[in-house]
């Protein structure tokens, strides 16, 4: 059985009909601090619910709010967005692959390795060094593959899709022209 860490119902739509499609014995586990604010958490985790009951196979639920454990995490990187994300990375791998080793999984991985917004190279080293670490394999595929099949199903079935990765700095950083120019040009800066 491999443990299939989730970030959220959207991006879960392809890998799941991958295990299915290949017989592969999964089971979903649901843990992210980094959802905020917490009608959104809310509402990303109905729409989960929504896709388990069409879709039909377990998830381990943590629904526990949590900001505050993503501000200790994350903790003077907010302005950060790539050393950000890989405290995010970290935290929510480490997590799965704990679950992974207490429920005795053969395997883990997650659903983050199917989103095209996500560093893709950078989660993949993680999970490899928590996989060497805790002694537990990696499920490595890259469900990038199937985003466009995942996006028209996820429409097709009419279920909520965010507009913005999870945290309150990503909500910002998507929606606010005043930080995409902030961003820009700090990224500017460290290339030269
Ligand atoms: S942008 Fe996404 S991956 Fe990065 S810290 Fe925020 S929630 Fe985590």
């Amino acid at each position: 059985m491999i443990i299939l860490h989730i970030c959220c119902g959207p991006c879960s739509i392809y890998p799941i009909s991958y295990f299915k499609e290949r017989g592969i014995e999964f089971k979903g586990y649901f843990y992210n601090p980094n959802i905020h604010p917490y009608k959104e958490f809310r509402q990303r985790i109905k729409a989960l619910e929504e896709i388990q009951k069409i879709f039909d196979f377990e998830v381990i639920w943590d629904k526990e709010y949590g900001l505050r454990k993503f501000i200790k995490e994350t903790f003077m990187l907010w302005d950060k967005p790539g050393k950000r994300c890989e405290r995010c990375y970290i935290m929510r791998l480490t997590s799965t692959v704990k679950k992974a080793l207490e429920l005795k999984a053969e395997a883990f991985t997650t659903t983050m390795l199917y989103s095209i917004h996500q560093n893709h190279q950078l989660l993949k080293e993680i999970a490899e060094d928590l996989s060497y670490r805790y002694k537990i394999p990696f499920f490595y595929e890259d469900f990038r593959i199937g985003y466009q099949k995942g996006k028209e199903t996820v429409k097709n079935l009419n279920i909520y899709i965010q507009g913005y990765c999870g945290c309150i700095f990503s909500e910002e950083e998507r929606y606010s022209k005043k930080r995409k120019k902030e961003l820009i040009k700090e990224l500017k800066k460290s290339e030269t």
